[in-house]
């Protein structure tokens, strides 16, 4: 996976986001279209944004002057990262692992079985 730019870096940390590496790039995907709405909108800004895995897929929650077309997007980009693996950012599905639905690559999908089989999952 392409590392994040420094500028990249600096707007995931602008918003407090906090979601799994692989799906980072699609988080800053949504967020630079977030800030070209600001510049073009500045009396509307959103400047509160949620990021959080839910049922193996990216969820976004906009509280403050959400648009339709900011709906858009993050309808899109959560669809988007149901074929994201969450850990690496490889192309994933949705793997239903120890009742967690993730939405994983295979690498990743039996590197967490082989944890989960060994119980270091959650130690
Ligand atoms: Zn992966």
């Amino acid at each position: 996976m392409k590392e994040l730019t420094e500028a990249e870096k600096i707007l995931i940390e602008k918003y407090k986001i906090h979601v799994s590496a692989g799906w980072k790039r699609l988080v800053v995907s949504v967020l630079k279209k977030i800030e070209k709405h600001n510049k073009k909108h500045p009396d509307k800004k959103i400047e509160c944004i949620y990021c959080k895995e839910k049922w193996g897929r990216c969820r976004f929650e906009i509280y403050d002057n959400s648009t339709r077309y900011i709906y858009k997007l993050t309808i899109k980009a959560e669809r988007k990262s149901g074929h994201i693996c969450e850990f690496c950012g490889s192309k994933g599905k949705e793997t239903e692992l120890d009742m967690w639905i993730k939405t994983l690559c295979a690498k990743c999908a039996e590197e967490r079985k082989r944890k989960i089989l060994d119980g270091t999952l959650y130690s």
